[in-house]
């Protein structure tokens, strides 16, 4: 059965318009296998959160089932899907000149301008460091350097007096790239739109790395981009429920198989998503290609068939079943009565 892991803090609160990880909640979050989105009840969450959410302020009703819905899959890692690319401020550092220098040789330090670039590519997140002469690819642990031994290092009198500075040229200006939702065009935007995502870094601690402990420490959503991720997952279900099905694939995009286990044949491959958005893009693709993706002849919601009771179900819940069943015999009573009138 299809399985995805996904790291989430163990409890969630709300705090001035933004999910977070609760106070004391482990600060390493735990990876959870998700298996099957309820999309049934992601429609009704969603719907009472949008009914609870006014002036920016929400119902306590609404606040609650929000904060279950995110006690068991996280948040939506809108971050994750949206932004492209994230360069921190550049700042004058001490790097080695010569990173290629062979044992035994004399190394060469100098004070250059430096900058932490974080890049998507799928399935994961990369840090890369620029410098001036190198740029290091850090995978992991090992660093691979692309290293130009001809570039034009500047000689540490013209920097070293402002060690630990920021680069004031535009050229190691910091800067996110993101492409939103549904969105063709990548768009620039400025770091401190992006410190909404984490309400609680210190004003002057750099953006952690995406997926770092650190990272998800601090990382929060507000309701209102909550309820954007959620309405564009529903939409994007009905949609391919109705034939179309690019934007769960635009969501799916971003994923990767990857070999979970520490032996050299014990382990099992399992999808690996960016976000619980592309984890549920994935399961549900799988989930219309297995024909459970049902639509509530009630509420024309989205929901999932599953066992072989239910198998033919058509209704999401028990409530709609109910009241779909109730107007229906209605109709069976005024059109007995109609046939009861004598014909004139
Ligand atoms: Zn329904």
């Amino acid at each position: 059965m299809f399985q995805i892991s996904w790291p989430a803090a163990s409890t969630y609160r709300v705090h001035e318009g933004t999910v977070l990880p609760a106070t004391g909640a482990s600060p390493n979050p735990r990876f959870r296998k998700i298996e099957r989105c309820n999309w049934a009840r992601l429609a009704g969450v969603h719907q009472r959160v949008l009914e609870g959410y006014k002036d920016g302020k929400l119902s306590s009703k609404a606040e609650g089932l929000l904060l279950d819905w995110c006690g068991e899959w996280g948040l939506w890692g809108l971050f994750l899907e949206e932004f492209v690319e994230v360069r921190l401020p550049g700042l004058y550092e001490q790097r080695q000149t010569n990173p290629e220098a062979e044992p035994g040789e004399t190394t060469h330090y100098t004070v250059m301008p430096v900058q932490t670039i974080y890049r998507r590519e799928t399935g994961r997140w990369i840090a890369v460091e620029r410098n001036e002469q190198a740029t290091y690819w850090y995978l992991g642990n090992v660093g691979v350097p692309h290293y130009d031994p001809d570039a034009q290092v500047a000689a540490a009198e013209d920097y070293e007096d402002n060690e630990g500075e920021l680069v004031p040229d535009a050229d190691w200006r910091s800067l996110a790239l993101l492409r939103r939702l549904g969105s063709e065009r990548i768009e620039g935007a400025n770091l401190d739109d992006l410190r909404a995502f984490f309400p609680t870094l210190p004003a002057n601690a750099p953006i952690p790395e995406p997926l770092s402990p650190e990272f998800w420490q601090h990382y929060g959503e507000s309701v209102s981009s909550w309820l954007r991720a959620a309405t564009w997952m529903l939409e994007a279900l009905k949609e391919a429920k109705a034939g179309s099905k690019q934007r769960l694939e635009a969501l799916s995009s971003n994923g990767q198989l990857r070999w979970i286990g520490a032996g050299r044949k014990s382990g099992t491959v399992e999808w690996a998503a960016a976000s619980t958005m592309s984890a549920m893009a994935f399961g549900a693709l799988l989930e219309l290609q297995a024909g459970k993706v049902r639509v509530c002849q009630h509420c024309k919601g989205p929901f999932l068939a599953k066992g072989k009771i239910t198998g033919t179900r058509k209704w999401c819940s028990t409530l709609c079943f109910q009241t779909g069943n109730k107007r229906k015999q209605r109709q069976a009573k005024k059109r007995k009565k109609k046939r009861a009138v004598p014909a004139t």
